[in-house]
C-alpha cells in the first residue's frame, strides 16, 4: 500500500449513495473503510475495491466504538448511514420512527465523529462529510421526524466546524434533494408503489450525482472548505416543489 494514499471511512456504504461514494473514492485513490449492518451487501460493495469492511450499526455506541477500533488511520469520514422512516403528520408520530431516525442521522454522526476524532487529528489533512438533506433546512408536510433529525444533523454539522476551526479538519455537508435509492423503500416498509411517488414525472439525481459532490468536495486543496452544497434534480426547486411531467 501507498503511504500517502488517504484512507476514507463510509457509513452505510452497503447501497445508495454510500456505495456509490466508495466507488468514486476509490476511483479517486483512496484507501477505504466501509461500514452497514447488512455485512453480505457490504461486502458485495467491498470486495470488487479491495476495500476493509466491517459490520457498523451507527444506532449502537458498541457497535460503532468495535468498527472505530477496526479502522485504524483516517483521514476523511463520510457520514452517509441514515434515512426516514414514515410520512405521519406529527399529530401521528409514531416514536419508535422517531427515535430511529434521531438515533441514526444525528447520534449516528456524534457517536462516528467522537469514535474517529483521534485518528482524524493525526491526519495533517483531514475532512468530514455528512450527507444532510434538503429536510435539513426545509419543513413539509408529514417531514417532522426526518425534518427534526436531519435539521439536527444539520446543526451538528454547523457546531463541529466551529469547534474544529483550530484543526486541520474541513466539515462538510452534503444535502440533496430527490435521489433514487433504496431510501423510499426503507421509509415506506417496502411499499414499492409509495417508494417511487417521488419520482413520479421527474428525473431524480442517481446515488453517482451526489457520490460525484462527495468526491469533488473531498478533493479540494486543504485550504478549501465547502461548508455546504445542496444538490436536487433540475425538476425540484424546493422539498416539494417539483416540476412533474405527465
Ligand atoms: P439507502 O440506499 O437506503 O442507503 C442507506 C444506507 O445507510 C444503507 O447502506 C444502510 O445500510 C445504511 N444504514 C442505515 N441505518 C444504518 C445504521 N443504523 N448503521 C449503519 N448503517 C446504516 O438510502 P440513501 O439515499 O443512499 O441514503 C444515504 C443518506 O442520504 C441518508 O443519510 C439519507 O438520509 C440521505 N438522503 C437521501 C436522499 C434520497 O432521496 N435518497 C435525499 C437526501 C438525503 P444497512 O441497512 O446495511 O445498515
Amino acid at each position: 500500500m501507498n503511504s500517502t494514499r488517504k484512507t476514507a471511512v463510509v457509513t452505510g456504504a452497503s447501497s445508495g449513495i454510500g456505495a456509490a461514494t466508495a466507488r468514486q473514492l476509490h476511483a479517486a485513490g483512496f484507501d477505504l473503510v466501509l461500514g452497514a449492518r447488512r455485512t453480505d451487501k457490504l461486502a458485495e460493495v467491498a470486495e470488487p475495491l479491495g476495500a476493509r469492511h466491517h459490520q457498523l450499526d451507527v444506532c449502537d455506541t458498541d457497535s460503532v466504538d468495535a468498527f472505530c477500533a477496526f479502522v485504524g488511520s483516517c483521514d476523511v469520514l463520510i457520514n452517509n448511514a441514515g434515512g426516514a422512516l414514515g410520512l405521519d403528520r406529527i399529530e401521528n408520530a409514531d416514536e419508535a420512527q422517531w427515535r430511529w431516525m434521531f438515533e441514526a442521522n444525528v447520534l449516528g454522526v456524534v457517536r462516528m465523529v467522537r469514535g474517529l476524532l483521534p485518528a482524524l487529528r493525526a491526519s495533517d489533512d483531514a475532512h468530514i462529510v455528512t450527507i444532510g438533506s434538503v429536510a435539513g433546512v426545509e419543513a413539509y408536510v408529514g417531514g417532522g421526524g426526518y425534518n427534526a433529525a436531519k435539521y439536527g444533523a444539520h446543526a451538528v454539522n454547523d457546531v463541529l466546524r466551529l469547534e474544529l476551526l483550530n484543526e486541520p479538519i474541513r466539515v462538510t455537508e452534503v444535502a440533496p434533494g430527490a435521489v433514487r435509492t433504496e431510501f423510499g423503500l426503507v421509509r415506506f416498509d417496502g411499499d414499492a408503489e409509495k417508494s417511487e411517488r417521488p419520482y413520479a414525472g421527474i428525473t431524480p439525481l442517481t446515488a453517482d450525482d451526489v457520490a460525484d459532490i462527495v468526491t469533488f468536495v473531498v478533493t479540494r486543496p486543504s485550504n478549501v472548505n465547502i461548508d455546504y452544497v445542496a444538490v436536487k434534480p433540475r425538476q425540484q426547486a424546493s422539498a416539494k416543489v417539483f416540476h412533474r411531467e405527465s
